[in-house]
């Protein structure tokens, strides 16, 4: 048996705190860095936790001189912090990967080399609108402005449909690091979780992700209408992608299925990913564990990444009002098979992930017809 492992955490949000869950089950201390009341370390009560930012070198200094190992729930963390105490912890995935993941340019660059296919995309220096225009004519209109870093839930996106929208969407991005890609006729949104291992690489099945407003709404594992071989050919890329970078752990990798059938990456993020959480209730392990086992080089058996039931994860996203995500908590206590899962972040903002809700069935119809209801109530919230 392992010997009172620690776990340093980067980032004490819904992640950290779903990282924790799975830690404790395996009496492996998870030691956070964030604020003191962040979600992850209201659930984890021991002296380990550091105070501060994952942005501070100081605090990450602070974080590694009592763990063995750390990881991060988020990519937005100082690398450089990372780098300089890497000499004395393991660090996971390594901070190469998440310095060069947290740039979603450079991610791109990286990964044109392994020949994963993506959008093409161009690199604005400048941030003229003579210069957006002049890419406008290359890549075409309708195309995607995005900050390079920094970017979640779409913040850091700007659709760009005619020249004429350039003046504001460079306004929208100021000071930001930019890029430009083409735009993506896609038919659907696929994600496939990645378990790096010491010596493997390893896929949970390819789930159906759809968004609105540029955030993740419903997550369908499997992904519905998609033939066994489209499946196995985003596990595979996915794989391949997550491959071209060095260190363990959980790696999120988004796609597009085009009208051909083909494959694009959309992004990767070098961590658990709101993508896998109906792993916690649909697979033998959750992404969460297979984290921390990847890790911590304890066994995976790959059978335990199978999905066992059809899944439906609903995001329970800020309404209105501060309190008003709560009312899809409350109806979700009446649905059948229902796992409700709160982050407990106080306050809610219009557009913040506040929680999810799980439905698992015996079919993807009867998850669907199950969990109807509850996408009513988070529609109304929305509207
Ligand atoms: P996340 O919260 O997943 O980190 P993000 O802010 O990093 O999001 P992206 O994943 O790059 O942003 O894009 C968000 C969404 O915008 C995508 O899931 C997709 O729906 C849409 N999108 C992104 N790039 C393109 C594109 N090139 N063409 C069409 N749609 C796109
Ligand atoms: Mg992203
Ligand atoms: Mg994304």
């Amino acid at each position: 048996m392992w010997n009172s492992p620690k776990v340093g955490i980067l980032g004490g949000g819904q992640l950290g705190r779903m990282l924790v869950e799975a830690a404790n089950r395996l009496n492996i201390q998870a030691n956070v860095l964030d604020a003191d009341n962040s979600p992850a370390k209201q659930i984890s009560f021991h002296d380990g936790h550091v105070t501060g930012s994952f942005k501070e070198r100081e605090a990450v200094r602070q974080l590694a001189k009592s763990c063995d190992v750390i990881t991060a729930e988020i990519e937005h963390v100082d690398t450089y912090a990372l780098e300089e105490v890497a000499s004395d912890v393991r660090v996971e995935p390594s901070w190469q990967a998440i310095r060069t993941i947290q740039n979603k340019f450079n991610q791109k660059e990286h990964l044109r080399k392994y020949g994963i296919p993506m959008a093409d995309h161009r690199e604005l220096v400048e941030n003229t609108p003579e210069e957006l225009a002049k890419i406008g004519e290359e890549l075409g209109y309708p195309m995607m402005l995005k900050s390079k870093t920094m970017a979640y839930d779409g913040r850091g996106n700007f659709r760009v449909n005619s020249k004429a929208d350039i003046s504001e969407a460079l306004e929208a991005l100021k000071d930001r690091p930019l890029y430009a890609e083409k735009w993506a006729y896609f038919k659907m949104e696929l994600a496939v979780m990645v378990i790096k291992t010491k010596d493997d690489v390893l896929s949970y099945p390819t789930v159906e992700t759809l968004q609105e407003d540029s955030i993740c709404k419903l997550v369908y594992a499997p992904a519905r209408n998609v033939s066994d071989k489209i499946n196995e050919e985003a596990q595979a890329m996915a794989r391949k992608a997550v491959a071209a970078f060095e260190g363990k752990g959980a790696f999120g990798v988004e796609m597009f299925l085009l009208e051909d059938n083909s494959l694009m990456l959309c992004e990767i993020a070098s961590r658990i990913h709101n993508s896998g959480h109906y792993t916690i209730e649909g697979c033998g392990m959750s992404q969460f564990e297979a984290h921390i086992r990847a890790i911590m080089d304890l066994p995976i058996p790959p059978k335990s990444l199978e999905i066992r039931q059809p899944s439906i994860m609903l995001n329970i996203i800020g309404g209105a009002a501060p309190d008003t995500h709560l009312k899809a908590a409350e109806a979700a206590l009446s649905i059948p098979n229902a796992s409700i899962h709160l982050y407990s972040k106080g306050a809610a903002k219009p557009g913040r992930k506040m929680g999810h809700v799980t439905v698992t069935a015996a079919s993807m119809h009867e998850a669907e017809t199950i969990i109807q209801p509850l996408v009513n109530v988070v529609d109304d919230i929305r509207a």
